[in-house]
């Protein structure tokens, strides 16, 4: 019998045990409650890179806010940056709005009920269209994430490199074989909720209580830590950068002043507080504290430093030494008018994180300064 042959015969046995495990212990998830297309793929997306606990919120503030495709397609970007300030990761929203966008002019607003279709919008890959394909339509497609792939790959003792595409492909060509024809949303999300509850990653699977532990040969053979085989990351990009955290008093009220991030990059478009991009020494502080302030129509008056931070991207690491400028300057109306375009002056309570009534969206990269506000 072949490898494939063999793989196929295990992989069938798991389907039932899994769908019967799922009923008594699928978590109760937001999104689970009306597992709408809409609703699986906003999920879908916000899960990405993101703790369960984490979206859980966030979620329920975006469906309120935004309840359908077509109020998805009409927010203005700035409202959309607001309702995902702190995920993170900002062009999964920007992508989830060009597709609603799209779904508007191409589809009435509804999302198609065909995995290939569904694969050639924008920011929906294999996963995701799997996903919604199986989750909200029940059709028979695998969805195959990193959950997925630890388990099948300890199930199987299989050695292949879970980051390279083709073992992700021959894990869905086998699951292809055996998705039930019914209730196939169920079973992929008892795969992945198995993953992420009982075959855990980071830690000792829990195996005694799984429901395909009789099957599992990582387990037959005590090997379960053995697997997923994975190509260790490259080492992260250090960036040093310099925040200036203006506090200026203006016609006696309190504004901060933020920059606007270049359209391409990094948190592109996005506000920061205004930065330069090394590790100043504190006499260049000073001066840069200076020139920006003159420039812009203020006076700095007092630079001190700020407690330096850290911000870790997929790729990049931003170490971040930060000086507080405070600053003076007179007429708020006449001041923002002089601003460049990518400048902005905002009260500092609009920075406050429990501001319900904030319209300026920050990135969570620079969480540690805006409790300073
Ligand atoms: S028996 Fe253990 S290693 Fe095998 S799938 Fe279950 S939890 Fe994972």
């Amino acid at each position: 019998m072949s490898e494939a042959t063999h793989s196929f015969k295990r992989l069938e046995q798991i389907v039932e045990p899994l769908l019967l495990w799922y009923q008594v212990n699928k978590r109760t998830l937001p999104w689970r409650e009306n597992p709408s297309p809409y609703h699986v793929w906003v999920s879908e997306i916000m899960l990405q890179q993101t703790r369960v606990e984490a979206v859980k919120p966030y979620f329920e503030r975006f469906v309120r806010e935004l309840p359908d495709v077509r109020a998805l397609a009409q927010c203005p970007e700035q409202r959309l940056l607001k309702l995902w300030e702190g995920l993170g990761y900002y062009s999964r929203v920007r992508n989830l709005q060009k597709c609603a966008q799209q779904l508007m002019l191409q589809y009435g607003g509804q999302l198609p009920a065909d995995y290939e279709l569904l694969k050639k919008l924008p920011g929906i890959g294999d996963y995701t269209a799997g996903a919604i394909a199986s989750i909200a339509f029940d059709l028979p497609v695998p969805a195959v994430d990193g959950n997925v792939l630890r388990v099948l790959t300890r199930l199987l003792a299989c050695a292949d490199d879970i980051t390279q595409s083709k073992t992700k492909e021959k894990f869905r060509t086998l699951l292809l074989e055996i998705e039930p024809h019914t209730y196939a949303g169920d079973f992929n999300q008892a795969l992945m909720e198995l993953g992420a509850t009982v075959c855990l990653p980071n830690a000792a699977p829990q195996c005694l209580l799984c429901p395909i532990q009789s099957l599992c040969l990582a387990h037959e053979q005590n090997r379960e830590i053995n697997y997923p085989v994975k190509t260790p990351k490259k080492a992260r990009r250090i960036e040093h950068r310099t925040l200036f955290l203006f506090s200026c008093e203006i016609d006696g009220k309190q504004y901060t002043l933020l920059h606007r991030r270049p359209k391409t990059g990094v948190l592109k478009n996005m506000w920061e507080f205004p930065a330069q991009e090394t590790c100043c020494t504190p006499d260049e502080a000073f001066s840069e504290a200076c020139k920006l302030s003159e420039q812009l129509g203020l006076f700095a008056i007092q630079v001190t430093p700020a407690a330096p931070a850290k911000h870790i991207f997929t790729h990049i690491e931003w170490h971040m030494t930060a000086w507080k400028v405070s600053a003076v300057g007179s007429d708020i109306d006449a001041l923002s008018q002089n601003l460049p375009n990518d400048f902005l002056l905002v009260e500092s309570q609009e920075l406050a994180p429990d501001n319900p009534t904030s319209t300026v969206a920050l990135p969570s990269a620079f969480k540690a300064y805006r409790q300073l506000f």
